[in-house]
């Protein structure tokens, strides 16, 4: 069996949700592979992280230099190609930066790339059988991947659950066979989005409305269950698109990232650029019409059900608790 990668996102010394992710989608693959996390950065942070994924990773790679501090896709791609053994299965997350990655890293490694990855079924000789999502979640595709010349995967964030700490792995400090680094393209700076009237980075409890709402008035809706459950209301992006709300209420990887206790999702359908927007594994509640709305796959409990009718039942009914 091919050797397996899981290239780890992280931020301000912490790994992002999906590193412990990877590994469980990695044993959907192989459950007897023994797991080589890769974290590229700069300095103590990086080290942070590096010791924080041995504790569920066999092994870790770590590759500090300062032009790696913040990640660009361009420096960290021919890293990988030549970090890499070929044949390798290389697991990349399914967000902004996995889709900047992953995709060339592909066609340079030429090894099978299968994006958004929602399950995976097994591997059969050198066939790797997944279940991919498609037209942004809309429908989800069985597919299989000639895995003999290696793989790129980019699993969906919290569709598989993420694997605990449990091991005492290595960290292998690989710095010395970075090489020279140069990109076109260079960081400048991070412009962090405007806070609004209300800040949700900050909220425990969040109703987000998506296009199921409908309907600006409806809003008020929403906004009376979130008073109700002591919450705020966020959104996703066509609600900010339509200038029904402030830009400040969007969750997603153009918008806020979120890490609330509960995160009541009110017909959105769980598309990965809202779901990226949301970290530190909430209690999710999901409400959609769409029994096959991917946002289900992510929830923790799903209600089928039109929103329109169920959210004021639901404010009414903890307003009577209450
Ligand atoms: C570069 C880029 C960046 C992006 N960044 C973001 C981002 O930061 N945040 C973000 O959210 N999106 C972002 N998007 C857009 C994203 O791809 C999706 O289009 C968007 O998340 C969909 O929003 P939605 O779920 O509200 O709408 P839809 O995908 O249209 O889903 C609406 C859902 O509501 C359900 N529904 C309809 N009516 C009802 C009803 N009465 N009761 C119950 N359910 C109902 C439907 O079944 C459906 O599942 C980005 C896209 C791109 C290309």
């Amino acid at each position: 069996m091919a050797q397996i990668f899981a290239y780890i996102v992280h931020k301000d010394g912490v790994a992002d949700d999906t590193a412990l992710e990877l590994l469980t989608a990695a044993k959907k693959i192989d459950p007897a592979a023994s797991v080589t996390a890769i974290v590229t950065g700069h300095g103590a942070e990086l080290d942070a992280v590096a010791n924080e994924m041995a504790k569920a990773y066999n092994e870790v790679w770590k590759f500090d230099n300062p032009a790696l501090a913040y990640p660009n896709a361009e420096l960290v791609r021919p890293l990988l190609v030549k970090a890499v053994p070929s044949g390798s299965i290389v697991l990349i997350a399914h967000d902004t930066f996995g889709m900047d990655l992953a995709p060339g890293l592909s066609i340079k490694m030429d090894a099978a790339f299968v994006p958004d990855v929602a399950d995976i079924e097994g591997v059969d000789g050198e066939t790797l059988k997944l279940v991919r999502q498609e037209f942004g979640g809309q429908v989800s595709t069985h597919v299989t991947a000639d895995i003999s010349g290696g793989a790129v995967l980019t699993p969906r964030g919290g569709v598989f659950a993420a694997t605990e700490s449990g091991v005492s792995g290595a960290v292998v400090d690989k710095s010395g066979e970075i090489g020279e680094l140069s990109a076109k393209r260079r960081f400048i700076e991070v412009v962090a989005a405007e806070v609004g009237d209300v800040d949700i980075t900050k909220e425990d409890v969040l109703v987000s409305i998506g296009r199921g709402i409908e309907d600006q008035d409806n809003i008020e809706i929403a906004e009376e269950l979130a008073k109700a459950m002591g919450a705020v209301v966020s959104c996703s992006r066509p609600i900010v698109d339509a200038k029904w709300l402030e830009k400040s209420r969007q969750v997603g990887t153009s918008g806020q990232t979120v890490k609330p206790k509960v995160y009541l999702a009110c017909g959105i359908s769980g598309s990965f650029q809202h779901l990226g927007g949301i970290k530190g594994n909430p209690f999710i509640v999901a409400i959609n019409k769409n029994p096959k709305a991917p946002i289900f796959q992510v929830a923790d409990v799903g209600i089928v059900a039109d929103i329109l009718e169920f959210m004021p039942e639901l404010t009414e009914a903890i307003s009577e608790a209450n």
